[in-house]
């Protein structure tokens, strides 16, 4: 029956960035629909930890800092460790700087590119793999309206999520016929840490909420429908797209 189709029990999902916004509004989601989720961040995730066992899900906190690649291996392995095996990779871990063009450093503009872009593709190339070897697997890539847009003093942030909508079709040509979908969503303007300083800029902020047709900014609950639509057999022929959880901002 379609509606079994969505659910993911007996699935493994690791989240990055799980401890907060939307990461943590992802992971809950996800143990709702019946998988068990290793949340990765690199400060620790009660929270998230609290919420999903509230209604009695699995979860496995996995301590790493992603301005390397070095903890990638580990983290499939503490995953694996836990439970077992691994069928869900949502690379939700980013950060964003603000500045001028003129004014950017090179320091800031390689860490978001590093995080937001590098530690992306190496996720995937690290699960993509075993993904490959088992013959099945979920990928998930935030991207970001600036996967589309320039945006506004965030060259480096617009640059990386771009790359991530890349990365995503090009990996799904390579491996949608292994078994493993490659997809994206892009959340439009979300009430989360990410958006803090324009948000609290009230005409930017107004300004915002004036262009969403759905005239709010959206929530990590937002995220739950598409992440686990994506995570789940009900997706099986979707490879390559980037779907927008924007309020119909990109419609305007
Ligand atoms: P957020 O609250 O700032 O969350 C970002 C997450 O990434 C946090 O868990 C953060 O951990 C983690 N992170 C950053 N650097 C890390 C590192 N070096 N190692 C491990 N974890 C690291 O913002 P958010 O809105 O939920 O962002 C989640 C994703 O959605 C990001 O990729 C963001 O670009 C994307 N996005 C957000 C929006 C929006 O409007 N909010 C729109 C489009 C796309 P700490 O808490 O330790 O910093």
């Amino acid at each position: 029956m379609i509606l079994d189709k969505f659910r993911l029990d007996g699935k493994v999902a690791v989240v990055t960035g799980a401890n907060t916004g939307l990461g943590q509004g992802m992971c809950v989601a996800l143990a709702q629909a019946g998988a068990k989720v290793c949340g990765v961040a690199r400060r620790s995730c009660e929270g998230t930890k609290a919420l999903i066992e509230k209604d009695k899900g699995e979860f496995t906190e996995i301590i790493a800092d992603l301005s390397t690649t070095e903890p990638i291996a580990r983290i499939l392995a503490e995953a694996k460790a836990a439970y077992g095996r691994v069928d869900i990779l949502v690379n939700n871990a980013g950060v964003i700087v603000r500045e001028d063009a003129v004014n950017v450093t090179e320091d800031d503009w390689l860490k978001v590119v590093g995080i937001n872009e590098n530690i992306v593709f190496f996720m995937c190339q690290t699960f993509g793999k075993e993904f490959i070897a088992q013959g099945s697997g979920k990928i998930i890539n935030i991207c970001s309206m600036l996967s589309y847009q320039g945006g506004i003093r965030v060259p480096s942030y617009t640059a990386s999520k771009s790359a991530v909508m890349g990365i995503t079709k090009a990996l799904a040509n390579e491996w949608a016929d292994k078994g493993v979908n490659v997809n994206a969503i892009a959340p439009g303007y979300m009430a989360t840490n990410n958006t803090k300083q324009i948000r609290s800029d009230s005409d930017r902020s107004e300004a915002i909420i004036d262009r969403i047709p759905q005239g709010r900014w959206g929530t990590p609950e937002d995220m739950g429908g598409a992440v686990v639509f994506l995570a789940s057999d009900a997706s099986s022929y979707v490879n390559g797209f980037t779907l927008a959880v924007d309020g119909g901002w990109l419609a305007r």
